[in-house]
């Protein structure tokens, strides 16, 4: 059987190499650390959660703990550890950081199939299969490496400037129409107009909203070409007016009027259920944002799927260059997981090192792939990441907005949630069942 290079030890890397290994698919593992280290990393050992201890909701009603709870049946190592290494918080999962670090890479290093060695990878190996998990601080070489693979500058990013994206269901439809300005192509755009005294209130908020923390290793230049909203909301009163909240050419259909400002809302997925507020990448905390984006009318309940960012993310534009088994579309046998890919969080990246893993497997082993589908979180993600009709390719959380509607209607929101999260975990338990190359621990 082919051994598989898993280029870096985080959470992709570790459980795509499990998952091969498990599956009786010999693994070398390669992790530059303890010898360099990434500007966020800083531990010796393999799986580091380098911000935050906490893998998020464990709920059901919460697509992260659908994902936790997909994972945890299709016998993730990442989550067997977080489990063993849980710590009282709530309804979420957070874990004692160092020791799940320590049980993670015990396990890795002793698995007898998996061979484990120290150093930087600085190119994609010219043959054999390999998966690439070396996570949004990517050295530098192999970008350079992986850009020159696919043939263009303009297939990897280095800096993540996100704007929120929210789902269709929880827009305020009565507040907020569909135009294209001056009637100009289709109707893409969801706009949410405000009056002037709604637009004073929100400016004011807006330029006095907290700002996360810029880590070190984060370069401000890259705020140059790309402004935040807030920094651009201080500028002046009528700042936003005159860029990205410009309300000309975009009656209102009630009035009939141009509305005083507007905020555009652009359709981020073929099936309209995702938008993305136009221009406003931000570097407010995430509670700042929940709490003044919602003075926009027609987002006064909107539900964020994904927060806007500022930060260095090396990711690819996935839905030009990857498939959803997480394959180069142009040489298969070269794959990439976790965060590079365009999935955004430690469970997310977990899930792609899973999938990625998986399928490199069965793909060796000649079976035919497991093929999740949009029904469930993992299958979504792995989807969403390879939809080439998203345009604005932006890294992205799990959320219920990614996954197949239900077919039949359930009443009220968390009822609805639950009912996918029951089809889901019955999908996954029949493709375990069917899954015979993958053993108990
Ligand atoms: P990583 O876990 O980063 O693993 C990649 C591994 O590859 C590292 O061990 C690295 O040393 C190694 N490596 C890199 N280049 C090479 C190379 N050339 N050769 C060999 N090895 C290499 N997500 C959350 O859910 N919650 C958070 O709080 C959170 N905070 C974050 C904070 C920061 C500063 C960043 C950058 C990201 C954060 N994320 C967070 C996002 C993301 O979930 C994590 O980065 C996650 O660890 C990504 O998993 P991964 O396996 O893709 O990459």
């Amino acid at each position: 059987v082919d051994k598989v290079l898993v280029a870096g030890a985080g959470l992709a890397g570790c459980e795509a190499a499990w998952q091969l290994a498990q599956r009786g698919v010999p693994v070398t593992l390669l992790e530059m650390k303890p010898e360099r280290m990434t500007p966020a990393h800083s531990s010796e050992h393999f799986a580091e959660l380098v911000c935050s201890n906490s893998l998020r909701s464990d709920q059901m009603e919460n697509a992260v703990g659908l994902l936790k709870e997909e994972l945890r049946l299709m016998r993730s190592l990442i989550l067997r550890c977080a489990d063993e290494h849980r710590v009282e918080a709530g309804g979420a999962l957070a874990v004692d950081r160092e020791g799940f670090s320590r049980a993670v890479t015990a396990a890795v290093k002793s698995h007898p199939l998996i061979e484990t060695k120290t150093g930087e990878v600085t190119e994609i190996p010219p043959e054999g299969p390999v998966i690439i998990a070396t996570g949004p601080l990517t050295t530098q070489t192999l970008s350079e490496a992986i850009r020159a693979f696919f043939g263009g500058a303009e297939y990897l990013n280095f800096y993540d400037a996100a704007a929120p994206l929210v789902t269709f269901e929880s827009i305020d439809m009565d507040r907020a129409y569909f135009a294209s300005r001056y009637g100009r192509g289709g109707a893409d755009y969801i706009n949410c107009p405000m009056s002037e005294e709604e637009y004073e209130v929100f400016h004011r908020e807006l330029s006095a909203a907290q700002e996360a923390k810029v880590h070190g290793f984060e370069d401000r230049k890259v705020f140059e070409g790309c402004m935040p909203v807030e920094v651009m909301a201080r500028r002046g009163r009528d700042t936003l007016r005159y860029g990205p909240l410009k309300p000309v050419g975009l009656p209102d259909p009630k009035t009939g009027r141009d509305p005083y400002a507007v905020v555009q809302l652009r359709r981020d997925n073929a099936a309209g259920s995702i938008y993305n507020l136009v221009g406003f990448q931000t570097h407010l905390t995430f509670p700042e944002q929940r709490r003044v984006f919602s003075m926009i009318p027609a987002l006064h309940s909107a539900q964020i799927v994904r927060y806007g960012v500022m930060h260095r993310n090396t990711y690819l534009d996935s839905p030009r260059l990857l498939n959803h088994r997480y394959e180069a579309r142009r040489e298969p046998r070269v794959r990439f997981a976790g965060q590079l890919t365009g999935v955004e969080g430690y469970v997310e990246s977990t899930a792609s090192g899973l999938a990625a893993g998986i399928e490199a497997a069965r793909s060796i082993l000649q079976m035919p792939p497991l093929d999740l589908p949009r029904e469930t979180a993992t299958g979504a993600l792995a989807r969403y990441i390879s939809d080439e009709t998203v345009t604005h390719f932006q890294p992205m959380n799990v959320n219920f907005g990614i996954m197949a509607p239900l077919e039949e209607r359930v009443r009220g929101k968390k009822e609805k949630n639950l009912a996918l999260s029951r089809r889901a975990l019955e999908i996954i338990r029949e493709k375990i069942s069917g899954d015979e190359t993958a053993p108990a621990f």
